[in-house]
């Protein structure tokens, strides 16, 4: 890219966001009401992990509760409304090595940024089954803080054997009757401390050296089938609810040659901040969050950093920077 066009180049925007899910939307909302003109690119799932849900009754403002892809409407609604460009298109690679930034979309486009918002979010990981796919928002869930009021005083199935999985078996086994944790292997990973706790706690039941088979169920959950990856014996635990706790995946691998990423791949920001290591570079939601990760929490962090993006926009990065 020449410098020498740099200033005049039809394809450099202020501000680029990646992903529509609730961070990228809430920093297009506030980087469009102060006037920064954001594109936003929704990539491979426009709406985000929402979208894959039933009902969102956690977040602040909807009083009755709301489906998931209808709230991620009216973000993106309120977003258009005051003139963020929302775009189809997935980021496929990028260059962050100088000023400004240099985005690369699936179908070829080129575009240049000034500044970037990373919220391309987390994907959580699935067991494949064919039946987990159907059942979707309807008894099976990946997230127990989301859906876990869902099943008060009801049976449900954790799978998992770390730490999200023993985190997600005890805070089920405060609202639920009894929880199922299936572990694949004859030990759990989790931290000893969690283990513990699990051990402890008298409505939770885990089976070791077993794997779900299936899911039993057209319109809901109504069993989970599992078996013993040993004896292969099989049983039918009967449950209205499974919840997959084997780990998510940030959707961070366009970025990696650029930024500072934790073991599994989360983008690190300042301490505070949606700031990365690179100037005018900023991180928002489920990607640089492997501990919280809700929508209300995305949200806050895409505020954070369309008020960062704007921040840096008035005092950009200076000759030193630029691309040569
Ligand atoms: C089944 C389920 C139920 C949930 N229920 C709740 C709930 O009830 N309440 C709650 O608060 N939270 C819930 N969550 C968690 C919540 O969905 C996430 O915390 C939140 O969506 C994270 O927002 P985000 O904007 O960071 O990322 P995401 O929602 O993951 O959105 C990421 C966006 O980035 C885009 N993208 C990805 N890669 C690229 C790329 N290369 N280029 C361009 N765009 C890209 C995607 O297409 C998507 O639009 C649930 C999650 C799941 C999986």
């Amino acid at each position: 890219m020449p410098l020498k066009n740099f200033m005049t180049n039809p394809n450099l925007q202020p501000l680029v966001i990646i992903g529509g899910g609730p961070a990228g939307y809430t920093a297009a909302i506030y980087a469009a009401r102060a006037g920064l003109s954001p594109v936003l690119y929704q990539g491979p799932q426009p709406g985000g992990q929402l979208t894959i849900t039933g009902e969102v009754e956690n977040y602040p403002g909807y009083p009755n509760g709301i489906t998931g892809t209808a709230m991620m409407e009216d973000f993106r609604a309120q977003a258009t409304r005051f003139g963020a460009v929302i775009k189809e298109g997935i980021v496929t690679k990028v260059d962050f090595s100088g000023y400004p930034h240099w985005l690369l979309l699936n179908n070829g486009a080129e575009v240049w940024a000034q500044s970037v918002i990373i919220a391309a979010g987390a994907s959580a990981k699935w067991l494949g089954l064919p039946s987990e796919k159907k059942l979707y928002g309807k008894g099976v869930s990946a997230c127990a803080v989301c859906d876990g009021f869902f099943f008060k005083n009801e049976t449900v199935v954790v799978v998992g054997g770390g730490d999200t999985a023993a985190e997600e078996s005890l805070y089920l086994s405060k609202l639920c009757k009894k929880v199922h944790l299936l572990v694949r292997k004859e030990a759990m990973r989790a931290s000893k401390i969690m283990q513990e706790r699990v051990f402890k706690q008298d409505n939770i039941q885990v089976w070791f050296d077993t794997a779900v088979q299936d899911i039993i169920g057209e319109e809901a959950v109504e069993a989970i089938q599992a078996i013993h990856v040993i004896s292969q014996k099989t049983s039918t635990i009967a449950a209205t609810g499974l919840f997959v706790a084997i780990g998510h995946q940030p959707n961070s691998a366009p970025f990696l040659p650029y930024l500072t990423v934790d073991n599994q791949g989360y983008i690190q920001v300042e301490a505070g901040k949606t700031a990365t290591n690179i100037p005018g570079i900023f991180a928002a939601g489920d990607i640089q969050d492997p501990y919280y990760r809700q929508a209300v929490t995305a949200a806050g962090t895409g505020c954070m950093a369309a008020l960062e993006a704007e921040r840096f926009l008035h005092t950009p990065p200076d000759a030193s920077f630029q691309k040569k």
